[in-house]
């Protein structure tokens, strides 16, 4: 039975988690949204300059990108394109593979990022009011969903600690080695700079 089916979904607490999160995704959605079109832009498109904005340049090519944000290359391409065309962004030949380039903003692409990046804001500022506990409570179960989805594939691309080649544990703890830190569940990472695949 449909977990949107009224009276299966609201005689099952499962059914009413995965609806509750489906509609959190339609906030994401709709925010971005506004902003796609103050700018003119997709959503994807603006996804993507944020994106390229804080990651760095392996990331920020058409096949990385398509993974990152499970599409194909050609609707990467495609998107690309236009950011091109509007001048926010400019591609880099690489130097052994003249086929490949890497992706970098204009200053036009960042102007654009600062006016947009915020869209999450209105999520923000209710976390930010939930007490420690209820933040960690969040944190560790949307740190174990993103690990399962990853392991049944629906997410493709994971940069987390569960994954890394630097994690370890010391005395039976969660440990970065190349931080030499311990990882509290409030340090582990779904998005780490320094992450390298096992
Ligand atoms: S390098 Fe980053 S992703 Fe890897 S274990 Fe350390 S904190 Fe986690």
């Amino acid at each position: 039975m449909s977990v949107f089916n009224l009276k299966e979904q609201n005689a099952n607490l499962d059914s009413k988690i995965v609806v509750g999160l489906e509609r959190l995704s339609q906030v994401f959605r709709i925010l971005l949204w506004e902003k796609a079109k103050q700018h003119r832009l997709s959503p994807i498109q603006i996804q993507l300059l944020i994106f390229i904005k804080h990651h760095s340049a392996d990331k920020s090519t058409i096949s990385y990108l398509a993974q990152e944000f499970n599409v194909t290359k050609p609707t990467i391409s495609d998107a690309i394109k236009v950011l091109e065309q509007k001048k926010m962004i400019k591609k880099l030949a690489d130097e052994v593979d003249t086929r490949s380039y890497t992706i970098q903003l204009t200053a036009a692409g960042k102007s654009i990022v600062s006016d947009t990046e915020h869209f999450v804001n209105p999520v923000t500022e209710i976390i930010v009011d939930f007490n420690l506990p209820e933040k960690l409570m969040l944190w560790q179960n949307i740190t174990k969903l993103i690990t399962q989805l990853h392991q049944s594939g629906a997410i493709s691309v994971q940069r987390t600690c569960h994954y890394c080649k630097h994690f370890s544990t010391k005395n039976e703890a969660p440990y970065c080695r190349l931080l030499e830190q311990k990882l509290l569940p409030q340090d582990v990472r779904i998005d780490c700079a320094e992450f390298e695949v096992v």
